[in-house]
């Protein structure tokens, strides 16, 4: 198998199922095989990629815009007021899929499921006064 080949790649070429919620040149959505809630939808760039820096600025700017398509489509479809976006960009962050792909899940009050902050408890220790020397080392990165 190719390094790019992935289950996704063959969602894309047709050769497996998926339920498709959208499609574009550049983007395909279809619904998660084991959603976190009705809609849990994946949207992915058909030219594949790993990371999301590694896709081009314009197949970024092209999965954003669908993104934004695809969670307006799900809190319709579904009711739920809000959703969750979010990229698991690598295997340390919990990528299973070495193809990127972002969840769009809805998410209403009550629901259980926490914010993107309830990913780490208790928060490392990082202080506020080594924050400009970090975002230094970033910008100089
Ligand atoms: P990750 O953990 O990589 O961010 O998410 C991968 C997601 O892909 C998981 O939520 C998983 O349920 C979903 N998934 C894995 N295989 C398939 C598949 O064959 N079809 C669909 N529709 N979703 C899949």
């Amino acid at each position: 198998m190719a390094e790019t080949e992935t289950i996704f790649t063959k969602i894309i070429r047709g050769e497996i199922p998926a339920a498709k919620v959208y499609e574009d040149e550049h983007t395909l959505a279809f619904l998660d095989i084991a959603p976190l809630a009705r809609g849990h939808t994946l949207v992915i760039p058909k030219r594949p990629a790993k990371l999301v820096q590694d896709m081009t600025p314009e197949d970024q700017g092209h999965l954003f815009h669908a993104v934004g398509e695809v969670a307006r489509k799900v809190q319709k479809a579904t009711g739920a007021p809000s959703t969750t976006i979010a990229v698991n960009n690598g295997p340390e962050a919990g990528q299973e899929v070495p193809h990127v792909h972002v969840h769009v899940i809805p998410r209403t009050e009550g629901d259980g499921a926490g914010p993107i902050h309830a990913l780490r408890w208790p928060r490392p220790d990082v202080s506020r006064e080594e924050l400009p020397r970090i975002a230094e080392e970033i910008r100089n990165a």
